[in-house]
């Protein structure tokens, strides 16, 4: 099959506000896609009820990001998020939320299948089934918001996203292009959605090399230390990294740490949260500015650095890569 990235009507970039969909979104740039048929689609894993698993600035860093660049954004979720869908007990999982080019709120699912049980956190698995964050609060919600959207009908649309290989094995093996899951090209009334991953084969360092060439403030999390911007407590941190979302937001550590307590099951197979904590130790760029910036709600600073400012490579660049496989 011949693919063209200059051949869609819509671009929908999933973005996390890290650095791999950062890139893939000046890539776009480069290619010289137009602004006005990109759109950028954060799914949010917390939902819109409380921040419980991701970093409070995500959603706001997001949001600037596209004013900077002068292109949409649209949020999706999952009713009640991450903290929702763990807490399942004999229950349907909860609707889907996305918001509509009209301003609007789209809503569907949740009201058919069985019901069931989680009370447990995802397990650090490359297994969907078992890894639900991944598939349940990202890749469904993103394939809901499209197929319940009549927009979509009827047009090209290209779904890209920043998975690289070097993070993963299973991500060395994605498709760069491939039919979206979302597609139904051959349907009665047609939606062609191609999914491509333009940055699967980068290096680290081209990633970094097109964020400091657009001068490109990164997300907090980067200068804290993180190498990857994944939800805070992402299941596949290791115990520095843990130990340092542990040593920025205690509360939520020890609600967390309840928890694994009340399922009897813990994130990691090896150890509980607790004893991996204490083996690990934070990242020694925290400060109490950047531990502020991340944990704020509103995003301060400008995301395209001012001439007079030099761009500086976040410590977490080429540091520790724990997150989704
Ligand atoms: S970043 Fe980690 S915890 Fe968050 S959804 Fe992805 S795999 Fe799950």
């Amino acid at each position: 099959m011949e693919y063209d990235i200059h051949g869609y009507d819509r671009y929908i970039l999933n973005f996390s506000g890290g650095k791999d969909s950062s890139a893939t979104f000046l890539y776009l740039l480069d290619q010289g896609i137009p602004r006005d048929r990109v759109e950028l689609w954060h799914q949010d894993i917390d939902g819109r009820e409380r921040t419980f698993f991701d970093w409070e600035v995500t959603p706001d860093y997001c949001r600037r990001f596209a004013q900077a660049f002068g292109v949409k954004i649209y949020f999706q979720w999952k009713e009640g998020g991450f903290y929702r869908e763990m807490m399942r007990e004999n229950a349907l999982t909860a609707p889907n939320c996305y918001e509509l080019s009209d301003g609007t709120l789209g809503r569907s699912g949740g009201t058919r299948g069985k019901p069931g049980t989680r009370l447990r956190f995802p397990q650090a698995a490359a297994d969907l089934r078992t890894r639900w964050c991944s598939s349940y609060l990202k890749i469904d919600v993103c394939s809901a918001a499209i197929v319940h959207q009549p927009r979509f009908q009827g047009i090209r649309t290209l779904v890209l996203s920043g998975e690289r290989g070097e993070e993963s094995p299973q991500r060395a093996k994605y498709a760069v292009w491939e039919p979206d899951r979302a597609d139904l090209r051959n349907g009665r009334i047609p939606r062609y959605v191609d999914r491509h991953r333009p940055i699967r084969d980068w290096k680290e360092s081209e990633v970094w090399a097109i964020i400091e060439r657009y001068r490109v403030r990164a997300h907090p999390c980067y200068y804290m230390g993180w190498g990857r911007c994944s939800c805070k407590f992402c299941i596949f941190g290791n115990r520095n990294q843990f130990a340092s979302a542990a040593h920025i937001s205690p509360a939520l550590t020890r609600e967390i740490i309840g928890l694994e307590g009340q399922f009897g099951c813990t994130i990691k197979r090896s150890c509980d949260l607790g004893d991996l904590i204490a083996s690990g130790t934070p990242y020694p760029h925290i400060t109490d500015e950047l531990k502020a910036l991340a944990t704020n709600y509103d995003y301060d600073r400008p995301i395209i650095l001012p001439r007079d400012e030099p761009w500086l490579l976040p410590a977490g660049a080429y540091g520790e890569n724990c997150g989704a496989m």
